[in-house]
C-alpha cells in the first residue's frame, strides 16, 4: 500500500514537473521577438498594426502607424478631450519609429554634434537628452506617441498647452496611458510632457528588455550598429535610457 502511494505521487510530482515546464515553453513561445523589441522591422506590413491615415486622429504627417489596440484607446481619448476643448489642438506629431528612422535621426544629430564636442560618448550624451540610440526607443514598440508639440515650454507656458497637459495628466490613465518620461526620475532622458505609452502593451516590452538586459545584454547589444556605437559605453547607456522611466510606466 505505502509502495503504490509513494509511487502515486512520484507520478503526480512528474505531472506537475511537466505541467510547469510546458507553461513555461508556451510563455516563451509567447514573448516578444527580439526584432520587434528593436524596431527592426517594417510597422506598415505587420498586421498588429494601423495606419493612423486611416482613423480619425489628426497626424502632422502622413504614414505614421500604431499597434490596434493602443491608437483605439487613443482615439476613445481623444474624442473625449474634444468634447471638453473641441479648439486646442491634439495632434499625433509620431508614432511608430522603426530602427532604421531611429537611425536617421540619430546619424543627422551625431553629424551636426561632431564639430562642436568631437568626443563620442559627448556626442551620444547630448543626443540622447532627447532623443534615443536606434534599438532602444519605445517608439519601436508601437506603443508610444508623441501629442502635439516637442517643447516643454509649449506644455508649460502656452494657454493651450498648459490646458492639455493638465488633461493628458488627468485623463489618458483612464485610457491606459502613462507618461514614460515624466520629472523627477533619476537618469534618463529629459522629461517629455508630449510623450505618452500604452501601458498594457509597453509594460511587456519594457519588461522583456529589462530581463534580456539583467541576463544576457548581448543578446540585444550585438544588434546594435549605429554611428559611434563601439566608442561609446554603449551597456551602461542601453541600461540607463530604456530603463529609466516613470514607475508608473513599470
Ligand atoms: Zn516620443
Amino acid at each position: 500500500m505505502m509502495k503504490k502511494i509513494i509511487k502515486l505521487k512520484t507520478i503526480i510530482n512528474f505531472t506537475q514537473t511537466l505541467t510547469l515546464l510546458l507553461c513555461s515553453t508556451f510563455t516563451m513561445a509567447q514573448s516578444i521577438p527580439l526584432n520587434k523589441l528593436t524596431g527592426q522591422f517594417n510597422e506598415k506590413n505587420d498586421s498588429d498594426f494601423i495606419a493612423l491615415d486611416s482613423t480619425i486622429l489628426p497626424v502632422n504627417k502622413k504614414g505614421m502607424y500604431l499597434q490596434k489596440e493602443p491608437a483605439q484607446q487613443l482615439i476613445k481619448a481623444y474624442n473625449d478631450f474634444k468634447k471638453s476643448y473641441p479648439d486646442i489642438p491634439f495632434i499625433v506629431v509620431s508614432a511608430t519609429r522603426n530602427y532604421t528612422y531611429q537611425n536617421g535621426i540619430w546619424q543627422r544629430k551625431w553629424d551636426a554634434l561632431v564639430p562642436k564636442l568631437v568626443e563620442p560618448q559627448k556626442i551620444a550624451k547630448e543626443i540622447l537628452k532627447l532623443s534615443s540610440m536606434p534599438g532602444t526607443s519605445r517608439h519601436h514598440w508601437g506603443t508610444d506617441i508623441d501629442i502635439t508639440s516637442l517643447s516643454s515650454e509649449y506644455f508649460q507656458k502656452d494657454k493651450q498647452g498648459i490646458i492639455l497637459y493638465q488633461w493628458l495628466r488627468e485623463n489618458l490613465p483612464k485610457y491606459g496611458f502613462c507618461q514614460p518620461f515624466n520629472d523627477g526620475r533619476n537618469g534618463g532622458y529629459l522629461p517629455e510632457e508630449w510623450h505618452w505609452s500604452y501601458k498594457p502593451i509597453a509594460k511587456q516590452y519594457l519588461v522583456q528588455y529589462k530581463t534580456i538586459l539583467e541576463t544576457n545584454p548581448q543578446t540585444i547589444l550585438q544588434n546594435l550598429n549605429f554611428t559611434g556605437s563601439d566608442k561609446i559605453t554603449l551597456e551602461s547607456l542601453v541600461k540607463e535610457y530604456v530603463l529609466t522611466v516613470n514607475s508608473e510606466c513599470y
